[in-house]
């Protein structure tokens, strides 16, 4: 096997510049004759990495003065009761808008601490599966926030336009942060788990405009509660140091290759590229409208599926790894991160074109 690819949802490939820096450093980091994970994260080696990678998040994200980063743990189902929590405040309820799995999982944790509107939002477009456009989203008067998910992992749904509203915007980026141009400015809370393009798991990054602090309810755990993460500059307790500096060096190398407007445009190439070989073979399908199609995680299915292991084994030996669907979902999923270079994906079609040759 020449070489290997990693299509996993998450936790996700890291780019291999960034794993090799890190494997180089990984005993002896900036000559310190130790690892930076074994550094206290008050030192001012390690205040150095956090205060170099929000800067760089800020610059790939043009993310206004008016806006905390916070570093936390937790994942992304730890702000799905983080965000209700810090943001409701007087109110009683919130617009949950239920476009696929992972929306939904977000509902289903709000409705813990509110009563919130879950509002579907899936339609079905010319046979496909798709999104309302946003500017017909029925939003209620009540709702202290809006909350979405603008990339379905599992369903490999993308959302890409926004609610007109005056209240707060609260997104979960997980699998879309840093993949294509946002306006930091149109969002009140954006949060994302780190697995997949941020770097391993067991960091959250969570972007919060200053005017939503302080209405914490009083039961919120300290540790989720943003306005005592934005005071102690996200080190109330330990944080996980290690996934941190590794979160920067995946910023630094972002921004070494053009930012998040170059990475775009190739995330826009591989998907095309992927998407147009589906829609042109009569051997596999995907069942998302083109206007809804992820850039991020391409669910596939094969006509046949009684051919599902086979493809999966030879896919395997192929150097092809981890595209087997979600369980809930089924199928094949590709998921092409910022890591995943175009040769990955023109492997994966090279692989299917090849399989289809061979079981047509
Ligand atoms: N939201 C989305 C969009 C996800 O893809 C995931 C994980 N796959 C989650 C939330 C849950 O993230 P975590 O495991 O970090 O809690």
């Amino acid at each position: 096997m020449d070489k290997v690819y990693n299509f996993c949802a998450g936790p996700a490939m890291i780019p291999a510049d960034v794993m090799a820096q890190a494997q180089q450093e990984l005993i002896n980091w900036q000559g310190l004759g130790t690892s930076v994970m074994e550094i206290s994260h008050r030192s001012k080696e390690f205040l150095a990495v956090a205060a170099q990678s929000e800067q760089d998040l800020r610059d790939l994200l043009n993310i206004p003065a008016n806006y905390h980063v916070l570093f936390c743990h937790g994942g992304a189902r730890g702000q799905f009761a983080a965000v209700p929590l810090n943001l409701l405040g007087e109110a009683t309820t919130a617009d949950y808008m239920d476009g696929g799995f992972w929306a939904h999982s977000a509902v289903e944790e709000a409705s813990k601490y509110c009563q919130p509107n879950n509002i579907d939002i899936t339609c079905v477009k010319e046979g496909k599966k798709a999104i309302l456009p946003a500017a017909e989203w029925p939003l209620s008067d009540e709702a202290a926030f809006v909350h979405f998910c603008p990339n379905e992992t599992i369903d490999g749904i993308e959302i890409r336009d926004l609610p007109i509203t005056d209240k707060p915007i609260v997104a979960d980026m997980s699998s879309t942060i840093l993949s294509r141009q946002i306006d930091v400015s149109k969002y009140g809370v954006i949060y994302a788990g780190a697995q997949k393009n941020i770097g391993p798991a067991g960091l959250t990054i969570v972007i919060v405009r200053d005017d939503l602090l302080g209405k914490a309810k009083s039961i919120l755990p300290s540790i989720l509660d943003y306005t005592v993460l934005v005071d102690k500059e996200s080190m109330f307790n330990t944080p996980p140091t290690f996934a941190w500096y590794l979160a920067g060096e995946v910023f630094k190398w972002l921004k070494s290759v053009g930012g998040v407007a170059a990475m775009e445009q190739r995330n826009l190439a591989k998907a095309k590229l992927l998407y147009d070989f589906i829609d042109h073979s009569n051997f596999y399908i995907n069942d998302v409208h083109a206007d809804n199609r992820s850039i991020m995680n391409v669910p596939f299915q094969l006509k046949n599926p009684n051919l599902d292991e086979a493809f999966l084994a030879q896919a395997d030996i192929a150097g092809l790894k981890a595209l087997k669907g979600h369980r809930v979902a089924g199928g094949m999923r590709a998921s092409i991160y910022n890591a995943m270079p175009l040769d990955g994906v023109q492997a994966l079609v090279d692989f299917m074109q090849m399989f289809e040759k061979n079981n047509a």
